[in-house]
């Protein structure tokens, strides 16, 4: 593709060039409204390599079977691609065992899936779930669910106007009937990474039980969960440069095999009568019916791409993107950033001064900028900060500087608009 800027060469850097990169995403060449693509919505959902796309059509072309049933040379191989993504992920993750990765639609299914099932495992009436402010409708809804079916409670931890954790506040709230503790690695609305490793130290005084929500954090950085010494870990394909309809719920095995199963189901059963069943082994206990096999295999390649660019390569090119965004977006008058936290990912969130997000969207989109404005699904967090909707840019390694700088003047445009 033409380069945004005349001389790419200062944005190279020794092994990571992102005219190269952006070469595999068949998309960011694409033109709206007569104007390049410029796409800062990747929070919401990331574009794909040439690699998800050429292997998901290599699988239906190559391999198209329905997987653990057929004795057939082709659901043979499906099985086997299929299984091989899961130790894939396994080691994405640093788990100890394939069995402790289980497939699901994406985050939101994930944390149903552990929030109803755990929590009819765990939860007694009285009993307390520890949720954050920041969190994603996602990881609060299907806590609200289970908490009104067993007689729970939920806790918030406040944050401070950084869009940091109140630690000390978080220390306050657990006590003996603090059973789960549900927090998001990453906030989608503020970008803040949260510091897991200590809030699972600090859970595990009272022996809570971790559950993190990682769909924004497997695209920025690398995730070890051992390390991080949660429970339970959730993501979605589709935020990692993969497919939509994919995503994956890590868990201690000694936990997801005491868990009730979520759905029932062919796969899932090792025998059936009309008077009861029991259950496969874990995973399959919670794979009912038959799974979105081409997904799996689009995510595989799209964990083989990542890991290809490096978490060391993405985490400096961000981390100047995000510089580069703060610095040119905080100079512009009427223009406050939502979410200054110390440890910060790629996204800016933003408020101006008499101008609705959705007409900094709306205005930016003609432009072929492509961002979100809205509540970002996170309505509890617009509320800490006394607002209904923020403009959103988020960054993804294949961001360039001068998409940066199209954004400042983009808002600058929408500045002069409304004067
Ligand atoms: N959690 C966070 C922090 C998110 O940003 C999102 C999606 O934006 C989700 C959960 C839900 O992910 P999905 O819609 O892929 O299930």
């Amino acid at each position: 593709m033409t380069p945004l800027v005349s001389s790419p060469e200062q944005y190279r850097k020794a092994d990571f060039d992102v005219y190269r990169v952006r070469e595999d995403f068949p998309i960011l060449h694409r033109e709206v409204y007569g104007k390049p693509l410029i796409y800062l919505d990747n929070a919401a959902t990331t574009q794909k390599p040439r690699a998800v796309i050429e292997a998901i059509r290599r699988y239906y072309e190559e391999t198209n079977a329905n997987i653990h049933r057929g004795l057939h040379f082709l659901s043979e191989r499906a099985t086997e691609q299929y299984e091989a993504v899961r130790r894939k992920i396994q080691e994405f993750l640093g788990a100890s065992e394939s069995c402790e990765v289980v497939f699901t639609r994406g985050t939101t299914e994930s944390i149903n899936l552990v929030a109803s099932s755990l929590g009819r495992l765990l939860l007694q009436p009285g009993d307390e779930v520890v949720l954050t402010t920041m969190e994603h409708h996602s990881n609060i809804v299907p806590w609200q669910l289970i908490c009104s079916a067993t007689g729970a409670k939920i806790r918030v931890v406040p944050i401070n106007d950084c869009g940091e954790l109140c630690l000390e506040d978080f220390e306050r709230l657990l006590n003996p009937r603090t059973k789960i503790v549900a927090l998001t690695h990453v906030s989608n609305a503020l970008g803040t990474v949260n510091p897991v490793h200590q809030v699972v130290q600090m859970a595990k005084t009272v022996n809570a039980t971790v559950v993190v929500d990682g769909a924004q954090a497997v695209s920025h950085l690398p995730v070890d969960v051992r390390q991080l010494g949660c429970d339970f870990y959730a993501f979605s394909g589709h935020k990692l440069f993969g497919p939509t309809g994919i995503g994956v719920l890590w868990g201690r095995a000694e936990l997801l095999e005491a868990m009730p199963p979520y759905q029932g189901g062919g796969e899932m059963i090792r025998t059936v009568t009309f008077e009861e069943s029991t259950w496969a082994k874990i995973p399959h206990k919670f794979e009912a019916g038959t799974p979105p096999i081409a997904e799996v295999i689009g995510l595989g390649a799209a964990v083989d791409y990542v890991l290809q660019v490096g978490y060391a390569a993405i985490g400096e090119h961000e981390a100047a993107l995000l510089e580069r965004a703060t610095r040119a977006l905080a100079t512009i008058p009427g223009l406050r950033i939502i979410g200054n936290a110390r440890e910060k990912a790629a996204v800016v969130s933003f408020v101006l001064e008499g101008v609705h997000p959705h007409d900094i969207g709306t205005i930016l989109d003609r432009d072929g900028i492509a961002i979100r404005a809205g509540h970002h699904c996170a309505q509890p967090l617009m509320q800490r900060f006394g607002v209904a909707a923020t403009a959103r840019a988020s960054f993804a390694f294949y961001n360039t500087f001068s998409e940066v700088d199209a954004l400042a003047a983009g808002v600058e445009k929408v500045i002069e608009v409304f004067s």
